[in-house]
C-alpha cells in the first residue's frame, strides 16, 4: 500500500534521521497495550509469523513447523522494507526510502527461557546464529550498517515476552554508529582497548572468561550499564572463531545472571556494536548492556546528555558481589 512505504527522514535542524514506518503502529503493544492472546513465537504458532528465513535445530520436519531451537523470519511490522516505494510516491527532499531488512530471531522455543536463564551453551548457539545472519545481511547490496539488539521486558521496548533478538540492516550509518566509528578511525590507539585498561586499573571489571571482559564503562548513561568486549581487537562479530564464541557466551551469561540477581530481573537493552559494513577503520566490536530502571525524561531527550545516579565503580562492585 502506497501510504505505508517507510521513509528515513532527516531533521532539518539536527540532521538526525528518523524512520517513519506506519506498519509499526499495528504491532502488538505498539499502541502501548499489553499483548494478550497466543504467543506467535511459541512452537506450533509458526503460521502467525512471516515464513522463516532459516531455523536451527529442526531435525527433518517441514519448514515453518515446530521442532526448531532458533527461528529467523522477517518482522511482521517492519521498520525497513526490501522494496522501493511505488512510482509517484512522495519522498520529501530531506528523506530516503527506508530500504533494508528488519528481522526477528526467536532465541528459544521456551517462552520463559530468557537469555539469563539459558546455559552458556545455549547462549553460544544464539550468538552463533546472530553472527551468521549479521554476516549475511552485511553482504547485501545497499546495506551500510547492521544493528543487532535484544530488548528484554516491556519497559525496554519488547512488545512480545517470548525471548527474541532483532536485526536491522540499514541503508545508512546511524549518527551514533558513525560518531563511534570515526573516533576509532581517527584515534592513534583503540579507545575501547584503552577503556578496558582503565576499567581494570579503576576497579570497574565485573568478570572475565576466555578472553572476554564485562566491565562498567567510565561514563555510563544508565545505572548498572555494562559493556562486554573481547581482549582480541576485531571490527565485527563476523570473523571470530568458535573459541571466541565460548568466551563471549560464558561472560555474557555470567553478566546477565549477576544483573538479574542484583536488580531482580530488570528490563534491559542489549546492543551489539560493529563497524559499518565493509569499513573496519580500527573498530573494536562490543556489546552494551543497558538496564532500563527509569524512563528517559526531558533532559535526556532534549539534550542527548544523560544523568546517572550510580557511578561505574559502585555498579561494578554490586555486579561482582551478585556473581553466581
Ligand atoms: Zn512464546
Ligand atoms: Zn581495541
Amino acid at each position: 500500500m502506497a501510504d505505508e512505504s517507510p521513509l528515513v527522514i532527516f531533521s532539518p535542524l539536527t540532521g538526525q534521521p528518523v524512520i517513519v514506518s506506519e506498519a509499526r503502529a499495528r504491532r502488538p503493544g505498539g499502541g502501548g497495550a499489553a499483548w494478550r492472546g497466543e504467543c506467535p513465537f511459541c512452537p506450533g504458532n509458526e503460521a502467525m509469523t512471516p515464513p522463516e528465513i532459516w531455523a536451527v535445530g529442526r531435525e527433518g520436519g517441514p519448514e515453518n513447523g515446530p521442532g526448531w531451537r532458533l527461528r529467523l523470519f522477517p518482522n511482521l511490522y517492519p521498520a525497513l522494507v526490501e522494496v522501493e516505494p511505488p512510482e509517484g510516491y512522495h519522498v520529501p527532499k530531506a528523506a530516503m526510502p527506508a530500504r533494508g531488512r528488519h528481522e526477528v530471531l526467536v532465541m528459544t522455543p521456551d517462552h520463559h527461557r530468557t537469555l539469563a536463564r539459558m546455559e552458556p551453551g545455549e547462549v553460544k548457539e544464539v550468538l552463533r546464529a546472530l553472527r551468521r545472519r549479521y554476516s549475511q545481511l552485511c553482504a547485501l547490496q545497499g546495506v551500510r550498517q547492521v544493528v543487532v539488539m535484544i530488548n528484554q521486558g516491556r519497559e525496554a521496548g519488547a512488545s512480545l515476552e517470548h525471548p527474541h533478538a532483532q536485526l536491522f540492516a540499514l541503508p545508512l550509518v546511524p549518527p551514533l554508529c558513525r560518531e563511534r566509528w570515526e573516533r576509532f578511525s581517527s584515534s592513534g590507539s583503540c579507545p575501547l582497548c584503552d577503556e578496558l585498561e582503565e576499567a581494570e586499573a579503576g576497579g570497574r571489571l565485573v568478570v572475565e572468561r576466555g578472553g572476554w571482559v564485562a566491565f562498567c564503562p567510565v561514563a555510563p548513561r544508565f545505572s548498572y550499564e555494562a559493556w562486554l568486549a573481547g581482549r582480541v581487537h576485531r571490527p565485527s562479530i563476523a570473523d571470530g572463531g568458535e573459541e571466541e564464541l565460548d568466551g563471549q557466551a560464558e561472560t555474557l551469561s555470567l553478566l546477565l545472571r549477576a544483573l538479574e540477581r542484583c536488580l531482580s530481573d530488570p528490563p534491559y537493552n542489549l546492543v551489539l556494536h560493529c563497524a559499518p559494513c565493509g569499513r573496519e577503520g580500527g573498530f573494536h566490536f562490543y556489546w552494551e548492556l543497558l538496564p532500563r530502571l527509569g524512563r528517559l525524561a526531558g533532559f535526556e531527550l532534549g539534550t542527548g546528555m544523560f544523568i546517572n545516579a550510580v557511578p561505574a565503580t559502585a555498579a561494578a562492585r554490586a555486579l561482582r558481589e551478585a556473581m553466581p
